[in-house]
């Protein structure tokens, strides 16, 4: 079998698996008062199932609810802005939440909620098997702790790794929340914060050229 029907044959089956799983993160129930229609909804990861990054945010926000895309619009455009300035579309890579749902007005994700929530997101993230794992705020970072626990990771600026990564896990890269960013109100930050992350996404497709097979 050529190498291209290997890779199709593989796209066809990671499309299979995420249709199944967002169909399970649709119908699912375990949290009480979550997955509401237009109130509480969730929305399943977004993009592209070939790409080298995922950014896992924290939870759904109403605009995301709504478009069911995350990280529409608000501190949203940061990531936006990172993504377009690392030469990407939105959709060229997996975008993603530790909750799945959307808590009401905003508030802070529940223990359980996110307990209840990270197997899908680890099931996400073993269809995707991004090189990079971008967590963007504490809930994430926490939960990505749990799933590669001997993964190698930095904080805050991205530090190249040296050497081959080990198969089975993703770098990873902790940044801030786009929206704690914007609570400081510097603009000096935000650029920084903006092409931090646009050269840890730059850098992931680099990592996927140099070993396409990965
Ligand atoms: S937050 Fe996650 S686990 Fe809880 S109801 Fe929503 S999809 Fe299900």
């Amino acid at each position: 079998m050529s190498v291209n029907a290997t890779r199709e044959d593989t796209d066809v089956s990671r499309r299979l698996l995420k249709l199944a799983l967002d169909g399970e993160i649709k119908d699912c129930r375990r949290c009480e008062g979550m997955n509401k229609d237009r109130v509480t909804a969730s929305a399943p990861g977004y993009g592209s199932l070939r790409s080298p990054v995922a950014l896992v945010g924290q939870s759904l926000c109403q605009k995301c609810m709504e478009s069911q895309v995350p990280f529409t619009g608000g501190s949203g455009e940061l990531i936006d802005k990172s993504i377009e300035q690392a030469g990407r579309d939105k959709e060229d890579v997996f975008i993603s939440n530790a909750v799945h749902c959307h808590p009401p007005k905003n508030r802070p994700s529940h223990e359980h909620e996110i307990v209840n929530c990270s197997p899908f997101l680890h099931r996400e993230l073993e269809i995707v098997r991004p090189r990079l794992v971008i967590t963007l705020g504490r809930d994430a970072e926490r939960v990505l702790g749990f799933f590669y626990p001997r993964a190698r990771t930095s904080k805050s600026r991205l530090v190249i790794p040296r050497g081959r990564l080990p198969r089975g896990a993703p770098y990873i890269f902790h940044a801030k929340h786009p929206s704690w960013i914007q609570r400081q109100h510097d603009e000096r930050l935000e650029a920084d914060y903006v092409s931090g992350l646009a050269a840890a996404i730059r850098w992931s497709f680099g990592q996927a050229k140099e070993e396409p097979d990965g």
